[in-house]
């Protein structure tokens, strides 16, 4: 007899299945599947670095352009041990979608090293960006690709490359990277706007769907730059965040947690794990747990056919790229949840992104309040256009977003036409 078990697909296999869903909804001609389907460019590179021991330790990274239809490439880096060249390829397909469905003249791109961030030093990681930073240096610029921070990656490592490109330049050049450190022309709100998106495409959906965000109980999966803010949002709004986790663990307290204490606490020990006013639960636990509104903010294919039927939620927010396998989502449909895609959820931070580069060009700074209110406008816009075509055509929110996404960069392919 054959085995039963679920063989998950990988992350790359999931965005070219998701591709073609759309594609197929969408009637889009070989041709054109053809011109955007795949990655425009890939690029591997070997990163040695020398260690604080004097020893030389070998890392691998890549940068993967995917689309530049619509606009120079625009992604984050991710410093993560899983890193691999489909799991770049997959998140760069996304942010080509993504960037269409908020509509911002950005293509897509990432890239990532293959490394334990967390086991280096500070001097050893600076140079392992730098080294890394030169490596790209050829596929990077303002007007063709601009990285960003992702998982276990910061300010501070977006400040080392926009140095290492504009001392190689031998002139500033701020517009290289977005979510710089403010004091190098950063954008006010950056830091907040991937949790501040998923909070207002969330705030949209239970308008939609009739639910109070008022007593709400949230649970979030990833207690990192997006997951916590988006908690502390939903805090604010007089939700009750009931349980959170980390790679150390989930706490849970149904009365909801301190969240602004939470954060502190993760600040100030590195982790959630210990944080008192809360129960220890098991990951699978917190995935389980009744709610109104749960939030995997953490990394690819945690929603999976394996755990999706205990899933006990009225809404997903994907703050994560990729979090919900096509398996999972088949089976979440069936359950009834109303799921915010990716692309559309987890926008927020390239849309603030598209900010911070149009000021870095202008020379000219905004305020903090205009940051938000432009921000809350495109997420607002976005979920409308994405509702508008789950509505008309019955599709699930994911392959609206999808048909979305993939249908202005394919009207854009079409007005361009093909070269020579
Ligand atoms: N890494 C984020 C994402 O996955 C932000 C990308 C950016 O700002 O360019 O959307």
């Amino acid at each position: 007899m054959l085995a039963t078990a679920t063989i998950e697909k990988n992350a790359y296999d999931v965005a070219l299945e998701n591709f073609d869903l759309a594609a197929d909804a969408l009637g889009l001609e070989d041709g054109l599947r053809a011109m955007i389907k795949y990655p425009e460019r890939v690029l591997q590179v070997s990163i040695p670095v020398r260690l604080d021991s004097g020893k030389i330790v070998r890392f691998e990274g890549y940068r993967v352009q995917h689309n530049t239809t619509r606009g120079p490439a625009k992604g984050g880096i991710r410093f993560h041990p899983n890193v691999t060249a489909d799991e770049v390829k997959a998140l760069a397909t996304w942010m080509t979608w993504k960037c269409a469905v908020v509509n911002i003249p950005f293509g897509g791109g990432k890239g990532g090293v293959t490394c334990n961030p967390k086991a280096l030093s500070l001097g050893e990681l600076e140079r392992m960006t730098r080294r890394y930073a030169s490596a790209i240096l050829p596929l990077i610029g303002p007007e063709k690709d601009i990285p960003a921070p992702d998982v276990y990656t910061t300010p501070q490592v977006m400040a080392w490359i926009m140095d290492t490109y504009s001392m190689n330049k031998g002139y500033p050049v701020h517009g290289v990277v977005t979510g710089k450190p403010v004091s190098l022309g950063g954008s006010l709100g950056r830091n907040e706007a991937t949790g501040r998106g998923v909070f207002y495409t969330t705030q949209s959906s239970a308008e939609h769907l009739k639910i109070p965000v008022k007593d709400a109980r949230v649970v979030v999966q990833g207690f990192g730059n997006a997951g916590s803010i988006a908690a502390n949002l939903f805090h604010q709004a007089g939700a009750r965040v009931i349980a959170a986790s980390d790679t150390r663990g989930a706490i849970w307290n149904a009365k909801g947690l301190d969240v602004p204490a939470a954060m502190a606490f993760k600040d100030r020990t590195g982790s959630l794990a210990g944080f008192p006013g809360a129960e220890k639960i098991t990951p699978a636990e917190l995935l389980a747990l009744e709610c109104e509104i749960l939030v995997p903010a953490a990394l690819e294919s945690t929603i999976t056919a394996d755990n999706a039927a205990s899933i006990h939620t009225r809404i997903i927010a994907e703050a994560a790229n990729g979090p919900v396998t096509p398996e999972a989502d088949r089976i979440l449909d069936q359950k009834g949840v109303f799921l915010i895609p990716d692309i559309l959820c987890n926008a927020g931070g390239v849309t603030v992104s598209y900010f911070e580069w149009v000021q870095d060009e202008n020379h000219l700074f905004w305020d903090e309040q205009d940051v938000n209110r432009q921000l809350e406008k495109v997420m607002t816009r976005a979920f409308a256009d994405t509702l508008k075509i789950y509505l008309e055509r019955k599709a699930t929110m994911r392959l609206a977003a999808n048909m979305l996404g993939v249908s202005r960069v394919a009207e854009a392919a079409r007005v361009r036409g093909l070269y020579p």
